[in-house]
């Protein structure tokens, strides 16, 4: 054999920030198996840094190209398919390859070995996390233990022999709960060389993942039949195609979810399942695991990193067929993958907000289409941009626009709070109308939800002298009150402070604490309900882990009468007792500076009113708001998606706003106000330069800014944005990629980043 032949040339894409891919050498002693997949560790420039194998390509003849210097992986952690679909994500989101592939494995896989707090007894981690147990069995294949053990020795040992001949291999834990000294006399065995050590890799236990859930399906009414139906007609095809199934809240969603599910299964293909919120991963787990039991995964970031590591590799390994998480399932190493489903299609929490800003939604669709399998976007209120293309026929639309069983859509009462009569304390907060509709639903021995998009105690503390409300140090953004800890916290950063007692502007002690949030419902429905028992779902209660299921638990027990809560609580959740919902400000999403406010706002609304009444008895809805003539809260008071989506879209196409134009926001972070200012005017000046050089981009082009960003100042740094609206999105493709290209220079030693955020949606 030559020396060439024991090489083999690999595309490798290292996790930095650089942009294209690069060529290595791997000699074959590394290799075992194939090598697509795993991660390698690769001379760069002068460091050693972490990468990634995305193919093995012809040798190249070209001098100076560099060896692998290890392969870290003995599985490959995502298999070949996947890497167009890496190459999509890193192209349309304009984010580099390698850096798209650390985002997209489980965190606490980089090398570093991840931590465990509770390692199982006998358990310890090897260097690439895998856990390991330690397992005894027989060193031979005999049935018996044999003789000269008998009378001489003790009772306990034989005993203990008889065991684990008997049992064939037991694990070291097992051993020990089994018997006292048993670690003891394992060791004393082992080293006679009657029994050997066996190290096994093993899957870690995710602890209480489960919620009870009935496990016998229910008989499919003729809306949901007709759904599965057409979907699974689909899945035989083994052609991509989206559904969008428009179904109403409450109208048995998840029953047709399951039976696409079955219907891949069936054909021997795997399914994704991507849930907005993990508190709906655990639901939703518990759901397809009471009825198909073990092959589900579950992929979230609540999970302990070693936890996540092994549902991982179980995944690659081919040992799951439904795989359920939250964004980051997209990423899950499912190889003939027939199915994905995104319920909640519409929820903003797809989009991922930092680093690698995607849309997990969106890229579904790619990768559907790369797998050649079908997408259900499942949703009662679908966002604009899926519903238009339902209407245009590019989506199939399933519709199921009636609950099971005949329940009735809530009933909804809009509260004017410009009107409130009477000054009786706590009633800007729960009107007059909410409190007589709790009472009586307390009464009934039924359940209530509230909800409020903001935690704490007091939104902000403002100065009663000169005006100023007092703010966060490295945020333009006000402090909020927590009175569980007597913080102000900002919710951005996460600094905190003690109250301070004078006002830091005009040095007054005039500091007042102004508006509210939910540690502050919770304490007035104390005074006015003092026998209700009244509980927070909030990121502020829910820091600990476990702390998600006990509460919905007790909600679902009835040991809660009222559940007080922010987004978290909005979504997906069926509780059937409960028979009253309360929002309490449908304003804050109204007055966000985004031109999704309008559909954010009616999701919202109709999200939170389809939390009730979804059991025997009906439900009532009332909004507390300061807009009662709002367009978005008005069709959401009569559960009319038609209405808000035909005002909705005159509306976008108007202002021209997506779905009617790609946008890209580009945003310049720096430390200095002014250095970020004249990067951005120069970046400005960049793209009119592009604009001008390729006419072809040009056409249909707008470019807004730039502009201090809404919140100018953020955890430091000072924010101005550019927005680009393109009628082509291959056109803004290309413009940003001429950006990327020019923007290096210009930014050199300015200490100043170009943040491109593809599809944006928060423009703040
Ligand atoms: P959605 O996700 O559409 O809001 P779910 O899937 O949560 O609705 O279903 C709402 C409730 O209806 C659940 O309790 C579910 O068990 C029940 N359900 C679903 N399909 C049927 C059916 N065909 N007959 C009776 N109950 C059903
Ligand atoms: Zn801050």
């Amino acid at each position: 054999m030559t020396e060439d032949l024991k090489k083999i040339f690999v595309q490798v894409a290292v996790a930095l920030p650089v942009n294209g891919t690069f060529t290595y050498i791997l000699s074959a002693d590394l290799t075992n198996g194939l090598p697509v997949g795993k991660r390698v560790i690769v001379p760069f420039s002068r460091r050693k840094v972490t990468g990634y194998i995305l193919r093995v390509i012809p040798p190249e003849t070209r001098k100076g190209l560099r060896d692998v210097t290890s392969i870290v992986d003995f599985q490959p952690l995502f298999p070949s398919d996947m890497v167009p679909f890496f190459e999509w994500l890193s192209d349309y989101y304009h984010y580099p390859i390698g850096l798209v592939i650390k985002a997209a494995l489980p965190s606490g896989l980089n090398v570093k070995t991840p931590k465990d707090k509770n390692l199982p007894s006998g358990g310890y981690v090897d260097k690439v996390g895998v856990l390991k147990r330690v397992f005894i069995a027989p060193a031979e294949a005999v049935l018996h233990p044999p003789e000269p053990l008998g009378e001489s020795q003790a009772r306990n040992e034989r005993a203990f022999l008889e065991m684990l001949f008997q049992k064939g291999e037991l694990s070291l834990a097992e051993i020990g709960k089994a018997f006292k000294n048993g670690p003891y006399l394992a060791d004393k065995w082992v080293k006679k060389g009657l029994l050997k050590k066996i190290r096994k890799a093993v899957v870690r236990e995710i602890s209480g993942e489960t919620l009870p859930i009935a496990t016998i399906p229910p008989l499919l009414n003729a809306l949901q039949r007709k759904a599965v139906e057409e979907i699974a007609t689909k899945i035989k095809e083994h052609a991509f195609f989206v559904y969008l199934l428009h179904g109403v809240t409450g109208s048995g969603k998840t029953e047709v979810y399951y039976h696409a599910v079955k219907a891949a299964l069936k054909l021997g293909r795997r399914s994704i399942i991507m849930v907005p919120e993990i508190a709906l991963t655990l639901i939703m787990a518990s759901f397809f695991k009471a009825r198909l039991g073990d092959r589900v995964a579950i992929l979230h970031s609540a999970l302990s990193p070693g936890e996540r590591y092994d549902q991982w590799l179980r995944i690659a390994q081919g040992q799951a067929d439904i795989v359920i998480g939250a964004r980051s399932a997209l990423f899950a190493p499912v190889s003939r993958l027939g199915l994905i489903i995104v319920d909640e299609e519409h929820d903003a929490s797809y989009k991922q907000e930092e680093q690698f800003r995607y849309q997990a939604r969106d890229s579904a669709t790619v990768r559907a289409k790369l797998s050649s399998a079908v997408v259900i976007l499942g949703s009662g209120t679908p966002s604009v941009q899926s519903y238009r293309n339902a209407a245009s026929g590019r989506y199939g639309l399933v519709a199921m626009p009636k609950r099971v069983q005949k329940r009735e859509l809530p009933d909804i009462t809009i509260v004017d709070m410009r009107n409130l009569e009477g000054s009786e304390e706590g009633s800007g907060i729960v009107s007059p109308p909410l409190k007589q509709a709790l009472g009586e639903n307390l009464s009934s021995g039924n359940q209530a939800i509230l909800f409020l998009n903001r935690r704490g105690f007091n939104a902000f503390y403002l100065c009663r002298f000169c005006g100023e409300a007092l703010k966060c140090p490295n945020c333009e953004v006000s402090l909020t009150y927590h009175k569980d800890s007597d913080n102000l916290l900002c919710h951005y950063c996460g600094f905190r402070i003690e109250p301070p007692n004078h006002c830091p502007s005009c040095n007054r002690a005039r500091l007042i604490p102004y508006g509210f949030g939910t540690e502050k419902v919770v304490e007035i429905l104390g005074r006015l309900f003092p026998d209700a028992r009244a509980e927070r779902m909030d990121r502020d209660t829910m820091r600990h882990k476990g702390e998600i299921q006990r509460v919905l638990r007790q909600f679902l027990d009835r040991q809660t009468d009222i559940l007080v809560g922010t987004q978290m609580l909005t979504k997906g959740h069926d509780f059937p007792h409960v028979t009253l919902v309360g929002v309490l400000s449908a304003d804050l999403s109204l007055n966000t500076p985004d031109f999704r406010a309008g559909e954010t706002t009616f999701q919202l609304l109709s999200q939170v009113a389809g939390r009730t009444g979804r059991g025997s008895s009906p439900g009532k809805v009332i909004i507390q708001t300061f807009n009662p003539a709002h367009y978005a809260i008005l069709a959401a008071k009569d559960h009319n998606y038609q209405r808000f989506f035909s005002r909705e879209i005159r509306l976008r196409r108007s202002l021209n706003y997506p779905p009617f134009c790609s946008a890209a926001n580009v945003r310049l972070v720096g430390n200095s106000k002014v250095k970020t200012e004249t990067i951005a005017r120069h970046m400005r000046a960049k793209i009119d330069g592009i604009l001008e050089q390729h006419q072809g981009i040009k056409k249909g082009c707008t470019v807004l800014g730039p502009v201090e960003s809404p919140i100018s100042k953020l955890k430091g740094k000072y924010r101005q944005q550019i927005l680009i609206k393109s009628r082509s999105s291959q056109r803004l493709a290309h413009l940003l990629k001429e950006l990327e290209r020019a923007g290096g220079p210009i930014m050199g030693s300015a200490g100043v980043r170009m943040i491109i955020d593809v599809d944006p949606y928060h423009m703040v």
